[in-house]
């Protein structure tokens, strides 16, 4: 019986796989394009897949048009949020360790970035701190202390406070719009809007 229905099908399930062959590779053929010309918007050399430890080295050249647009989104949102924070004062924005004398080192996020990437290149969710109050913040959270979560509600206010709560979690963010939001930022360095508007942007 099994054996009867599947020769029955056969011939349909040759030209299912053929069809799902050609579509897989016109899909292919459209994500290269695609590629190409995201690759060519980036405007840099395409980066080269390191090579593979197992089996026949990768010799063909891979680009990851992905990566290369989110390395330039999260350079252009640091430097951004970097600018932005030694305008507006040149030390830690956040204080609590380094007593608010500390040196601008890192991007640091109000809603943690475990959270998820939804807030994670947006401007109004990061400001400039040091090293030791960006490490500090995780042991507190870890603890449950709400030394850091006043903080952030005396710096930025409540209501953008509980507006960044409502809205982290995780975000699909496609190549596409990562590169326009990279775009939007070195616009945004050129024609130093970092200087203007008060916390947040
Ligand atoms: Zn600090």
């Amino acid at each position: 019986m099994l054996s009867m229905r599947g020769d029955c099908f056969k011939g349909t399930k040759v030209k299912t796989d053929l069809a799902r062959s050609r579509a897989r590779k016109a899909r292919r053929v459209e994500k290269v394009a695609e590629n190409a010309g995201i690759a060519a918007a980036i405007g840099k050399e395409p980066l080269i897949a390191s090579k593979q430890g197992l089996g026949r080295p990768r010799t063909r050249r891979k680009v990851l048009p992905r990566r290369m647009a989110f390395n330039r989104l999260e350079a252009a949102c640091k430097t951004f949020v970097l600018l932005r924070a030694k305008h507006r004062g040149g030390v830690c924005e956040i204080g609590i360790v380094c007593g608010g004398n500390g040196p601008i080192e890192v991007w640091y996020h109000v809603t943690p970035q475990a959270l998820g990437n939804a807030l994670k290149y947006d401007a109004r969710n990061i400001l400039g701190s040091c090293h030791s109050c960006n490490g500090g913040e995780y042991f507190a959270r870890k603890r449950g202390s709400p030394v850091y979560g006043s903080r952030h509600r005396t710096i930025l206010g409540n209501e953008a406070v509980d507006w960044l709560q409502a809205n982290a979690g995780r975000k699909q963010i496609s190549t596409r719009e990562a590169l326009d939001m990279a775009i939007e930022y070195e616009k945004k360095i050129a024609a130093g809007e970092w200087r203007d508007g008060a916390v947040p942007m």
